[in-house]
């Protein structure tokens, strides 16, 4: 029986924003007697708010902070613990006061379960400036060279863009490729981050690597997701 992974920001619900309604509608209907696994870098309540507590009860697995918290209807059943190193908290804290970037809006650390969420702009920010960093970041690629930083200077921390504005650290191996130990093949990954350096690449990655039965569906945005479920 096929296997099917969504990320969730970006790929079921706008960033870090709800499940559009009719989308929403669709969805726990499709979800229906099929194997659905959703792994994001969220919390469980971030996750329920963005697409409710019914879809996030009825999926097969709900992995949260990508992968580091494991949720089946409603039960924990792992979880992981990562504190980040203080040299990289100073090296993240040097990073923060010599940005390109000025605006800053506070809560730039977020302690999640098994990961550190770490934002330039800070997650205090508007919606508006969200976007504006979001695409400021675009060209500038900050996100990205900041994760290549990391990993150059700490090799045993991995360390991904996730969302608009921020980058996820976490224990080289806690990624979201770890939902795959336990996720068997045919597998159908939807995504929208799978490009090197994005949340979704360790899937992507690794899924290819290993020569695993799957089909990857790079998506821009919901609509796309869900345009193509409608054909499956
Ligand atoms: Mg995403």
């Amino acid at each position: 029986m096929m296997n099917y992974i969504f990320d969730i920001d970006g790929t079921l619900t706008p960033s870090r924003l709800p499940i559009n309604p009719d989308f929403e509608i669709f969805f726990k209907n499709w979800i229906k007697n099929k194997n659905v696994y959703l792994v994001t870098g969220s919390d469980k309540e971030k996750t329920i708010e963005q697409i409710g507590l019914d879809i996030w009860n009825s999926v097969t697995r709900a992995y949260q902070s990508c992968g580091n918290q494991v949720w089946e209807k409603g039960q924990l059943i792992k979880e992981n613990a990562f504190h980040i190193p203080v040299k990289l908290r100073q090296h993240l804290t040097t990073k923060l006061e010599n940005s390109l970037w000025k605006e800053k809006f506070g809560n730039h650390f977020e302690q999640r379960v098994g990961l550190v969420n770490f934002s330039i702009i800070g997650r205090n920010c508007t919606q508006q400036k969200r976007e504006e960093y979001w695409k400021w970041d675009e060209k500038n690629s900050e996100r990205i060279e900041i994760c290549n930083t990391i990993m150059d200077l700490f090799p045993n921390i991995e360390a991904s863009v996730g969302g608009q504005i921020s980058i996820d650290i976490y224990q080289k191996g806690g990624n979201k490729a770890q939902v795959l130990n336990d996720i068997s093949d045919p597998i159908c990954f939807f995504g929208d981050k799978m490009e090197a350096g994005g949340n979704d690449y360790p899937i992507a990655e690794r899924l290819i690597a290993e020569k695993r039965e799957h089909t990857l569906f790079k998506v821009k945005n919901p609509n796309e997701t869900w345009d193509l479920l409608k054909k499956i």
